[in-house]
């Protein structure tokens, strides 16, 4: 008899054992039933003696698959995440396992069929077997189901085919440019950065290493000459992308280019058939293919010899999941990059101000790239005070004089523009129309959100509340409420402008809709694009040469603590869209900020002085990643219970919890309301050391949550609305 520890696939905190008729391993998934009802479960360890368990053991009911699915460090993993983001163990194993492999789905194995012999030569009677081979030549890479759709009939003569070498049957795609495309040369500030990553790849030991550098300047090109060597070295690549709209349309791209040299290449995102899901997952657990690109749950793939964990824009919010368990995907790559003794590198033009100062403080390595191999300058940035400008199209200040200026041009010399606005956390807020002074938290620097209900404005963090002014604090002017923009103003105010000009506004109702626009941009079929966020990343537009910046400061609104990282990233990314090819490009920021920080930093391209003082900002207010901190947010669909809890919670966790932890709120956050939830949260500060996540969650077990409150704890949260 033998004995295995299972954790079931439920939200359950921990294995439960069970007796094997047969022995099992580590890693393996089988079904079980948990207070009678039927599950499936991961073997976590298997013993020969009987534990002490205090319940009846029954036996497993039969393995789903005669192999393991998983490896130690994935279960590792799996606790890594439970213990940090508090949650239950049989959750993140939900999370860490694709659904197919839970009901034991098999899939058949995909073939990909391609001409080896280009010469080969045919009797004449062989008829058939020359026209499968022509239509396989005309064909190149076409899997073996699409072969059998057009010639049902004619696999014995396929068979024919492939006896004689003339044609191979393979399980991995390759593409049809492989002798075609090659590395480009590095230059050599890519050269020097090269050597060191490489002979760091060689040593085989755990290293974390920022790639900073320019938009433009080659990261990516350095990503695949490094996955090139550590495929030279039988070593995996976990390639980790954030989870932007256009990804499989990227990763698609970025795919090719490796498969170009050799690179056995699996992609991993959300929308992915079950097949092809459990063809990489099988590729990463037996190590036939090099490297998985994906988004972050790609870091739960099992690997069996990963050496090379690369996290492009690492600084990236949407790394962070969003539901439980709430991880960080960079958080993980590099705690998955230290399970594996891999090389970790997090790439960006902005790093986090988190990375930047482990690089600064010298525990990661900090690799620097100045140029771009182009040869083309940075845009040139400008500003536009909008405290001068006056509104332009039906009392909103649309564009500045500025703006419209160089948009005419842009627009004679028959390039591309893209104005740009960033709504997102957008909040309404007041101002002075006179001087322009936007009302701030006294308490935590972030802006003051009106509300309508009460009239009061509102800090997010803190709760502190005041009625709204009828006067300027500063200059006596009647304060008015800010009104933001949408896109199709703004596409209103540019039609009536320009009337001749082609506009594509992109927000994402229009992408989905259609979806080459991106090619038709290409194509220079429009001469203004509008877009948001979305627009703002990764994307190739040789034609653009101009880029504006709509409402610069409105991302501040969102109230936190890295409003104006965040902008400040934005900017740049926004920014590098401009003059990607043979015209310099230029950029207007409008702002009623003018003098802010980053509007100073990013004038002159000086991403080093934004993020040395950024750093030293939050050293100072001690926010993370100084500290660390947790955001605990309670949902009730009553206001007065959840008020009522709330502060009761609040009472007990003052009363026991040590004093190095720092209690702000509780504050009714940005969305109060949502699916008819009332909303509350209360954030945590506390120092790095270990044993203040397991006091908090001690705490929480011990409080009585009435069961009309949901809690979530959200550990390094990034979202406070
Ligand atoms: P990043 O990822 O840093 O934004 P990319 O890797 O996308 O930069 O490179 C920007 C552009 O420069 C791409 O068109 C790329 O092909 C080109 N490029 C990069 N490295 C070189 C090089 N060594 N020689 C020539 N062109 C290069
Ligand atoms: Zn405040």
């Amino acid at each position: 008899m033998f004995y295995v520890d299972v954790l079931p696939l439920r939200s359950v905190d921990r294995a439960l054992t069970y007796t094997a008729p047969q022995p099992l391993q580590v890693g393996m998934l089988v079904r079980i039933r948990v207070r009678g009802r039927r599950t499936v479960g991961l073997v976590t360890r298997v013993a020969n003696d009987a534990p002490d368990a205090d319940y009846v053991l029954v036996p497993v009911e039969g393995a789903l698959y005669e192999t393991p699915v998983a490896h130690e460090d994935n279960l590792a993993l799996i606790q890594r995440v439970a213990d940090y983001y508090m949650c239950p163990l049989g959750t993140v194993l939900e999370t860490a396992l694709p659904s197919f492999l839970r009901i034991g789905k098999v899939f058949k194995k995909e073939f990909f069929l391609h001409v080896t012999d280009i010469t080969a030569t045919f009797p004449s009677h062989a008829v058939q077997q020359l026209s499968v081979y022509r239509w396989l030549e005309q064909h190149p890479f076409v899997s073996e189901a699409e072969f059998l759709k057009n010639f049902p009939k004619e696999t014995p003569f396929l068979k024919r085919l492939i006896e004689k070498n003339y044609v191979e049957r393979c399980e991995q795609p390759l593409s049809e440019t492989q002798s075609a495309d090659t590395l480009l040369p590095l230059t050599d500030e890519q050269e020097s950065v090269f050597e060191k990553l490489r002979a760091a790849l060689r040593a085989g030991k755990f290293s974390i290493h920022v790639l900073f550098g320019v938009t433009g300047s080659g990261k990516t090109e350095l990503y695949h000459a490094l996955t090139a060597e550590a495929k030279n070295l039988g070593l995996q690549t976990l390639y980790l992308v954030p989870e932007i709209l256009l990804s499989a349309q990227a990763l698609a791209k970025i795919k090719i280019r490796l498969s170009a040299y050799g690179i056995r290449v699996g992609l991993w995102h959300s929308r992915l058939s079950d097949g092809e899901r459990m063809r990489v997952w099988q590729g990463a657990l037996n190590g036939t293919m090099d490297v998985i690109l994906g988004t972050r749950s790609a870091v739960f793939l099992p690997f069996k010899r990963l050496g090379l964990v690369v996290v492009d824009e690492e600084h990236e919010p949407s790394y962070k999941q969003s539901e439980t368990p709430r991880y960080h995907g960079r958080d993980l790559a590099l705690y998955r990059a230290r399970l594996n003794n891999a090389l970790c590198v997090l790439g960006s033009a902005t790093p986090s101000v988190e990375s930047w100062n482990e690089a600064r403080c010298g525990r990661y390595t900090l690799h620097t790239l100045t140029q771009r191999p182009s040869g083309q300058p940075l845009p040139k940035v400008f500003l536009a005070d909008m405290r001068y400008e006056k509104p332009n199209f039906e009392g909103s200040f649309v564009l500045s004089t500025l703006l419209r200026e160089k948009l005419s041009a842009c627009l004679d010399r028959g390039e591309q523009a893209l104005l740009f606005l960033n709504r997102r956390g957008y909040a309404p807020y007041y101002y002075c129309p006179k001087c322009r002074v936007r009302l701030e938290c006294p308490n935590c620097k972030s802006y003051l959100v009106f509300h309508k209900t009460d009239r009061t404005l509102r800090c997010h963090i803190c709760d502190t509340r005041i009625a709204v002014y009828d006067k300027c604090p500063a200059c006596d002017f009647p304060m008015k409420l800010s009104v933001g923009l949408g896109t199709q103003r703004i596409e209103a105010c540019l039609r009536q402008l320009y009337k001749r000009a082609r506009i594509l506004r992109l927000d994402s109702d229009a992408a989905s809709k259609e979806n080459d626009w991106y090619e038709a941009v290409l194509e220079r079929k429009y001469d203004i694009l509008i877009g948001t966020q979305m627009v703002a990343k990764g994307l190739d537009f040789p034609h653009l040469t101009l880029v504006g910046v709509i409402q610069a400061d409105l991302i501040t609104a969102a109230e936190d603590f890295r409003s104006s990282e965040r902008l400040f990233q934005l900017l740049v990314q926004v920014s590098g869209r401009a003059g990607r090819a043979e015209r310099p490009g230029e950029v207007v920021l409008q702002t009623f900020s003018p003098n802010a920080d980053w509007v100073h930093y990013a004038l002159k391209h000086d991403t080093v002085s934004f993020l040395d003082r950024e750093t030293a900002l939050r050293k100072q207010h001690r926010y993370p990643p100084f500290r660390r901190m947790v955001r605990h947010l309670f949902r009730s669909f009553s206001e007065k219970t959840l008020r009522y809890v709330v502060e009761q919670w609040n009472v007990f966790l003052q009363k026991n919890i040590s004093k190095d932890v720092e209690i702000m709120g509780p504050a009714v956050p940005f969305i109060n309301k949502a699916h008819r939830y009332w909303r509350m949260h209360l954030l945590y500060l506390m120092p790095h050391e270990t044993s203040f996540l397991p006091q908090l969650q001690t705490l929480r077990q011990r409080f009585q949550m009435p069961s009309n409150v949901i809690d979530i704890l959200d550990v390094d949260p990034t979202d406070f609305r």
